[in-house]
């Protein structure tokens, strides 16, 4: 499909300058920012040029959309971005090398067992719930101090960072605010956890933000729409 290449270089090629822009002005190095492009909106096949472009790690809010897609699309890194379930842990654990939407600690623990029990280790990243009024899911800063005990007890899973969502109705200047104190929760943790735990990853930034949460250290961005504007039914949105 020549049109939905076409289309998707166009796309990713103004992702690209503006990655490349909030990189220059924070005096980052572009490798350091990974671009994680979020299909929901899209069909597999809609979305496969994309890795002809480069764009491998690839991600989904819905875990059954994830199962569809990753079976139809396995030679890209999948990554989980919105809730999971815990009855849909054993499902979708052979198809993610990260999950960054860990929202409870008993999802955590679901998570440890049934990476026993399939006898392989996972990456996974804590939802941070900082933004009051949208983020439904995700851990409350007061909840963050136990983090290091929760760690000590995991052997299959292993903690790589946070994940955060903006306010959806918010200013860019409270996006910042909230990127901002994701970060600073991170430098706080990062001495505190056992290995190999890490602080490695910020998981910040949609089409609307992504610009300032590169400045305020986002390590993942999770784009969507900007990559797909053209290709998106209106249903989808
Ligand atoms: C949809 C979605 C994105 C991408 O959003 P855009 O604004 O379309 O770039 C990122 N993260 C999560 C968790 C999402 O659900």
């Amino acid at each position: 499909m020549p049109d939905t290449l076409d289309l998707l270089r166009t796309n990713l090629s103004r992702v690209e300058e503006r990655i490349a822009a909030a990189c220059r002005r924070a005096g980052r190095d572009r490798r350091d920012v990974t671009l994680v492009a979020v299909t929901k909106y899209v069909t597999a096949a809609q979305a496969l040029p994309l890795r002809e472009l480069g764009i491998t790690h690839w991600g989904e809010s819905r875990p059954q959309e994830l199962w569809k897609k990753a079976a139809e699309v396995p030679e890209v890194t999948w990554h989980l971005v919105g809730h999971l379930q815990r009855n849909k842990v054993a499902r979708t654990l052979p198809l993610v090398q990260l999950i960054h939407s860990v929202d409870s600690i008993r999802l955590m623990e679901e998570l440890e067992k049934e990476a026993g029990k399939q006898q392989r280790s996972l990456d996974i990243l804590l939802e941070v719930h900082l933004s009051g009024e949208e983020a439904k899911q995700g851990f409350a800063v007061d909840e963050l101090p136990s983090l290091p005990e929760i760690c000590s007890r995991l052997n299959h899973v292993h903690v790589q960072g946070l994940m955060c969502m903006a306010p959806l109705e918010g200013t860019l200047d409270d996006a910042r605010r909230v990127f901002a104190q994701l970060r600073q929760i991170k430098e706080q943790l990062a001495p505190q956890l056992p290995a190999p735990h890490t602080m490695r990853h910020l998981s910040m930034g949609m089409t609307h933000d992504f610009e300032v949460a590169i400045e305020e250290g986002a390590t993942l961005v999770r784009i969507g729409s900007a990559l797909f504007e053209g290709l998106m039914g209106e249903q989808s949105v």
